[in-house]
């Protein structure tokens, strides 16, 4: 399944994505019936069909309403090294704040406050089903909805300089998602994440080098605290980060997912 989320009639629905047969063209044909407050589509509930809509060029919204957004650091050894840390021995959680999400082609603003801002681009896990203490063995896949990318937006000097990364981590717009949800993904077996800068290639990295895997994220997370379903849990961004700059366009491909493109500009 692949689903998106955008106005319609001015409301807000999560919509289905599929691949139209005879062009290959990607169309939001239908929408959901959630309740208004729902964090993920109810895939057991009615669609309506609607007059198709070409996903390229459609204006989305963030395809997740997450209570919490949890990022795991340093999860690639060489990106670990390029900022001169030590390879950690078990995962290093951090949070993003929801305040802080911003929408597919969204602008990303640079704040006053930092002079060194940085992308990060990770492939994202969503939540589909309430998980606590995961135990060693059991399938994580079963609470897993689906996959997105996520822009892990920096203020790396504020990161370098404080011992908590809320505020380097959470300014508003600082946490581009989408453009839309999948499933079918195996980040085990290796998907490529890849991030341009104004089309040059900064980063490309495969999955099959995560220094730990989803399920011993999933566990490590949920020996702590509960996730619940909308929630997204970001992998940690591979080697190749960097800054931005007014006036650059930050584009994150994930192969199967597609391309998270914001603009950049001064706040
Ligand atoms: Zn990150």
């Amino acid at each position: 399944m692949k689903y998106c989320r955008l106005l319609i009639n001015n409301e807000p629905q999560f919509a289905l994505v599929e691949t139209e047969g005879s062009t290959g063209r990607e169309l939001i044909t239908r929408v959901f019936k959630s309740a208004p407050a729902a964090r993920i589509p109810d895939e057991d509930a009615v669609s309506k069909r609607i007059d198709p809509i070409p996903l390229e060029g459609a204006s989305l919204l963030t395809p997740v309403l997450p209570s919490k957004i949890v990022c795991v650091g340093r999860n690639y050894r060489a990106h670990a090294e390029e900022l001169g840390n030590e390879v950690p021995t078990e995962p290093l959680v951090f949070y993003k704040p929801p305040s802080s999400l911003n929408d597919p082609g969204a602008r990303i603003r640079l704040p006053r406050l930092s002079q060194n801002v940085h992308y990060e681009g990770e492939l994202a896990v969503v939540i589909g089903k309430t998980c606590y203490h995961v135990r060693e063995g059991e399938d994580v896949r079963d609470y897993i909805l689906g996959y997105t990318i996520l822009n892990d937006v920096t203020a790396r000097d504020l990161q370098k300089k404080e011992n908590q990364w809320a505020r380097a981590k959470g300014f508003d717009t600082f946490t581009p998602v989408g453009p839309v949800v999948v499933d079918g993904l195996d980040p085990w077996a290796g998907v490529e994440v890849e991030t341009r800068i104004n089309r040059e290639v900064r980063q490309h990295g495969t999955t099959a080098d995560f220094i730990f895997p989803l399920d011993v994220i999933i566990r490590h997370i949920t020996a702590a605290m509960t996730l619940v379903p909308g929630d997204v849990i970001a992998t940690g961004t591979p080697e190749g980060v960097g800054p931005l700059h007014a006036g650059d366009v930050v584009e994150i491909s994930i192969q199967g997912v597609g391309t998270l493109r914001n603009p950049v500009v001064d706040e």
